[in-house]
């Protein structure tokens, strides 16, 4: 493999070359990857040894309404079924009235570690002293997001151990999701406290687990709204209290509970250009912060309604990144209306509910599988080499057959062709 010595400092078309030269792939191969590479000049901007562009479905969520504003949702998954969730809980949740947010503030924590401490109580107290001056420090470090109005903000000083401290640094990022600037005031932090302080530092970087950085929705729907053609309206109510219920007292059903509440909010991540990774990190842990992880949503019956509740740590940016420098970003912002980052933590949060909704009311009724059904059998028969007009005979061949194994679609596919 000798061809990938200083890959990262070949030009494309000799990258691409050495994956010829090296027989992983054939020179058809090879012009294939070149046709699907959207923008190669991007792509090398945005990641190291670039080869090409990996593209995934994008479609749009209807039916949101977030305090009082009607949005269309672009989702970019390869999950078929959420964006139809999607849709489906929003509506519900906009027949009685939409969503409701409230948010309070937006700030990142970062950390220096200081390590190897001697005395942790007698030097936490005098960093706690010290915090003006460390403020100053921080905010000197990128003074561009001071003219913002932004910028450091406060420090907590934890003993993790007894020889390590944690300070922590909050900021007020502003329109970003602050990673790098965050990460460029805790150097600077550090930096000053290694030399005034003669500290030893093990690390400085920014925290996924963005508590300062929290936003809830909130929904109510009248019972009679839930009812399905077998249940009534209460009793579904009442089963999708119970399955809020059990996602608090089982980490097996929780965390399948988080996933689907995270299947709408990373789709709407990724159209947005945000770091979904980073708010996974995030979310999980918010999941566990009593010790135990939980379902994050709480719905219960109240009355003749059904309420929802869902808080999660969103740390999105409107700026920064690759927002500013991958089009289709900038054309979802645009079908959005998007016009802050506040907004966006708003619309996750709020798609999240609706996707849980959406999810809980077809478990506890008919299974998730029927909904699922369609979409799932429609991939099995172009996996089995359906052609497009023969993708409608084969899927209702199955579903009449009631199989979805490969199997039973290549033999009701060879029938097909018979
Ligand atoms: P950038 O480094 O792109 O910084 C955003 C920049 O946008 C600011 O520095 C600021 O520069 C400019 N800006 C313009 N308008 C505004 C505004 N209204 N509010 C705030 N900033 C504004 O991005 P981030 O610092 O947000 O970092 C995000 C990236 O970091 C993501 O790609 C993420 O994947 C990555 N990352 C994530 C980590 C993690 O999650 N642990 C770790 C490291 C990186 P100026 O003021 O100079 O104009």
């Amino acid at each position: 493999m000798s061809g990938f010595k200083k890959y990262y400092q070949k030009p494309w078309a000799d990258r691409l070359q050495v994956l010829q030269t090296e027989q992983l792939l054939t020179a058809d191969q090879l012009a294939s990857l070149k046709a699907v590479a959207v923008n190669p000049k991007l792509g090398e901007t945005m990641i190291e040894n670039f080869i090409t562009s990996y593209s995934l479905p994008e479609g749009l969520a209807l039916n949101y309404m977030i305090d009082g504003k009607d949005y269309v949702v672009p989702m970019v998954t390869e999950e078929p079924s959420v964006i139809a969730a999607s849709s489906n809980g929003a509506k519900l949740v906009k027949q009685a009235g939409g969503f409701k947010t409230n948010l309070t503030e937006r700030l990142m924590i970062g950390q220096v570690v200081l390590e190897n401490v001697v005395a942790p109580t007698e030097l936490a107290t005098k960093l706690k002293k010290a915090e003006e001056q460390l403020l100053q420090v921080a905010n000197a470090a990128h003074p561009s997001i001071v003219k913002r109005g932004g910028g450091a903000r406060f420090i907590r000083v934890r003993i993790l151990a007894a020889d390590l401290i944690s300070l922590d640094l909050a900021v007020d990022v502003k329109q970003a999701m602050g990673a790098n600037m965050l990460n460029t005031m805790l150097e600077a932090v550090a930096d000053y406290v290694r030399t005034n302080y003669q500290q030893e530092i093990l690390m400085s970087i920014l925290s996924n687990y963005a508590t300062s950085c929290l936003v809830t929705a909130h929904c109510q729907i009248p019972l009679a709204l839930l009812a399905t053609k077998q249940l009534a309206g209460k009793e579904v109510g009442q089963k999708i209290a119970q399955a809020s219920r059990l996602a608090q007292l089982d980490v097996y059903r929780a965390t399948t509970h988080n996933k689907g509440i995270m299947n709408g909010i990373d789709a709407v991540l990724i159209a947005s250009g945000n770091d979904w990774r980073a708010v996974e990190a995030g979310v999980h842990a918010y999941a566990a912060r009593d010790g135990q992880y939980r379902g994050l949503s709480e719905w219960q019956v109240v009355g003749d309604n059904l309420e929802g509740k869902l808080t999660l740590p969103l740390p999105v940016g409107f700026v920064g990144g690759s927002i500013g420098i991958v089009p289709l970003v900038k054309l979802n912002h645009q079908l959005l209306q998007l016009e802050s980052a506040e907004e966006l933590e708003k619309i996750c949060v709020s798609v999240g509910l609706a996707q849980n909704l959406a999810a809980l009311r077809a478990l506890v009724t008919e299974g998730i599988q029927k909904g699922h059904m369609h979409l799932q059998l429609k991939s099995l028969a172009v996996s089995v080499g359906a052609k497009q007009a023969e993708l409608a005979p084969l899927i209702s061949a199955l579903e009449s057959a009631g199989v979805r194994d490969s199997n039973s679609a290549k033999r009701l596919l060879a029938e097909l062709r018979r």
